[in-house]
């Protein structure tokens, strides 16, 4: 397939993507998100369907076969697929964005999977949470170096798309003296022996998606598996990859809102209550522009954190602020939208109880509003300090 190659050529090349995936959002998404939600699971045919369609590959690297979008011309594009439905935008998700854990790997690392996650063909997931530890890097599971192998000790937890996947980005501590530099994060294949996965029951939203429990008993791996170097697991996981990705996640937070703010300002103009559309009272006016002012100011937090991560700058503060405030305002537009709904929005199905229940997701994945700020106010923190070093203001 011939490959963007300049810049203009990226943009068109995103545009020309952006606009299949509309067309897949108004055409065909329904019917998925609705077999989806009958069924409980994701049909077969999804994912072949989403790799035709080009959606599955659209970050890698190009020598891997991907796109090589820019996070700037690629957030458009999951904005749509956001709107689809929550299964559809994880999907999504998991493809174009754990695979750079393993960008953080050696070159042999990167070339055996990278071509094919990128043709949509493998899966990578991500094993960082757990039970036993709370948010952060406290973690249980550890890595002991045995005989010229590591051996996996411990248990995740919420690991999506656990049974789907084909390798898994582990985080594990190798030196308990050492905090973040004692952790170690290891390409675990699935079916290595001494790890067994469990299905977790099924959340409140984004139905069809899988989340399974991890134990590693005595899971012995080669040294080969490390991501990275021993010591650099916190690097492979935060600055690889949960910091590009909290900012994925408030753009996909932006899509469910869009999408809510939309079917709200429909259903407000063909709603009529005392003789007249809900649309015409100043009290649902100003509701409605409230929703639009907070989805975009979500958006433009998310620009500036793709613009900074694409020129190759540390986005650590400006994903947790893009993170942070989207996740906020998705959960106060999905409610605005339900509101504006009245009781029919309230009924099991409706296209705005699904979206309200499919935002609710995104509060925890890649950390909460909590974790978030605690990154914002470690940078502030860090600068006053570095300010008064330097004996400025
Ligand atoms: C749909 C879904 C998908 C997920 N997928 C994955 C996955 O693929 N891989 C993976 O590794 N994990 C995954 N997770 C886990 C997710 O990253 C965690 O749930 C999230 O980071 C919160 O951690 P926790 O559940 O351990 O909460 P806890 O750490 O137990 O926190 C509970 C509450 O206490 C607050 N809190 C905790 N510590 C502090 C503190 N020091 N100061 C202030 N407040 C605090 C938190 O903000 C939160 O509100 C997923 C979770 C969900 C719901």
């Amino acid at each position: 397939m011939n490959r963007a190659q300049t810049t203009e050529d990226l943009a068109r090349r995103a545009e020309e993507i952006r606009n299949r995936a509309i067309e897949f959002r108004l055409e065909e998404a329904k019917e998925w998100g609705e077999e989806i939600e009958r069924r409980g699971d994701i049909p077969d045919g999804l994912q072949p369907r989403l790799k035709e369609l080009g959606f599955l590959g659209l970050t890698q690297p190009q020598w891997a076969g991907g796109e090589g979008l820019p996070l700037k011309l690629y957030f458009p594009i999951l904005e749509e697929i956001s709107r689809c439905h929550g299964s559809i935008r994880m999907m999504c998700h998991a493809f174009n964005s754990i695979w750079r854990t393993i960008g953080r790997g050696r070159e042999e690392q990167q070339r055996e999977w990278l071509p094919a996650i990128a043709r949509g063909e493998k899966l990578v997931a991500f094993a960082l949470t757990e039970p036993e530890a709370g948010t952060g890097i406290d973690l249980k599971t550890t890595a002991t170096k045995e005989n010229g192998r590591f051996v996996l000790r411990g248990r995740k937890h919420l690991i999506t798309f656990a049974n789907r996947a084909d390798v898994f980005a582990v985080i594990a501590k190798t030196d308990s003296e050492l905090g973040r530099y004692g952790l170690t994060a290891f390409l675990v294949p699935k079916g290595q022996p001494g790890m067994e996965i469990e299905e977790m029951p099924e959340m409140m939203g984004d139905r069809g998606c899988d989340h399974a429990v991890i134990t590693f008993d005595e899971c012995a791996v080669p040294e080969n598996a490390v991501l990275g170097e021993v010591g650099q697991g916190f690097d492979v996981a935060v600055r690889g990859f949960l910091d590009q990705s909290r900012a994925c996640i408030a753009q996909s937070a932006v899509g469910i809102a869009q999408e809510s703010l939309e079917r709200a300002v429909s259903h407000a103009r063909r709603r009529k209550t005392f003789g007249k559309p809900i649309a015409s009272r100043q009290a649902v006016q100003m509701r409605l522009a409230e929703m639009d002012i907070s989805v975009q100011a979500g958006r433009l937090l998310c620009l500036d954190a793709a613009e900074k991560f694409d020129s190759g700058e540390d986005v650590a503060r400006e994903a947790a602020r893009a993170k942070a405030y989207a996740i906020q305002m998705v959960g106060e537009v999905t409610d605005g939208a339900l509101s504006i709904f009245g009781g029919v929005g309230y009924i099991s199905g409706s296209p705005v109880e699904r979206l309200y229940r499919d935002a609710r997701s995104l509060w925890f994945e890649e950390g909460t509003a909590e974790m978030q700020k605690m990154t914002i106010a470690e940078r502030l923190l860090a600068e006053a300090r570095r300010r008064e070093r330097q004996n400025l203001r």
